[in-house]
């Protein structure tokens, strides 16, 4: 099975220029979402990881249903004034605009050690800014793991430069 055949590419979404790589077909099947989450699974054991943080809003879905099959617990990366409680906020350039994430301070034991996971690995944009974010609220970042690294971009290249080691099940 081949899970890029899942992930169509879209021309010019949501700019002209961006090749956008939908995951709604990966999602739609269920033999395909399976091995796409065993896949992440038997990639995220390289990490010594306590919990994951899933990035809003794709991330939410591969980081939820790897942290079922890992059994580790979940974090949510927000959007803007989404939390209840007292947040962190960070600030970052997509490959097509700009955005901020938030986490809730109290989500986390004290000594976590956070696996982020999103769907797609571009610039790296989010995934530093999710590291900032981590480190702000005084947890310990133990990497990143995505399952699609956009090629070309060097996004897993820019992480190891900062210092996040990263994983992509397909690149
Ligand atoms: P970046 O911060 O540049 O690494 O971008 C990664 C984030 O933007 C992820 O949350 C992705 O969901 C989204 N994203 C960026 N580029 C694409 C793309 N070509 N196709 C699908 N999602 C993308």
């Amino acid at each position: 099975m081949n899970l890029l055949d899942y992930l169509p590419g879209v021309p010019d979404f949501p700019k002209p220029g961006i090749l956008f790589r939908d995951i709604s077909p990966l999602l739609a099947n269920p033999t395909a979402f399976k091995e796409a989450i065993l896949q992440l699974e038997s990639l995220a054991k390289q990490f010594d990881y306590s919990h994951i943080l899933g990035i809003e809003s794709r991330g939410f879905i591969f980081g939820a249903a790897l942290a079922h099959q890992a059994h580790k617990g979940l974090a949510l990366a927000r959007k803007p004034n989404k939390l209840p409680l007292a947040s962190h906020r960070e600030s970052y350039g997509l490959e097509y605009g700009s955005d901020s994430l938030e986490i809730q301070q109290s989500t986390l034991p004290q000594g976590a050690r956070v696996l982020i996971v999103d769907d797609v690995l571009a610039t790296g944009g989010t995934i530093i800014a999710a590291c900032q974010l981590l480190k702000k609220a005084g947890f310990q970042v133990a990497g990143a793991l995505t399952f699609l690294e956009i090629a070309g971009l060097n996004g897993g290249e820019i992480l190891n430069q900062k210092g996040i080691a990263n994983k992509s099940v397909l690149v």
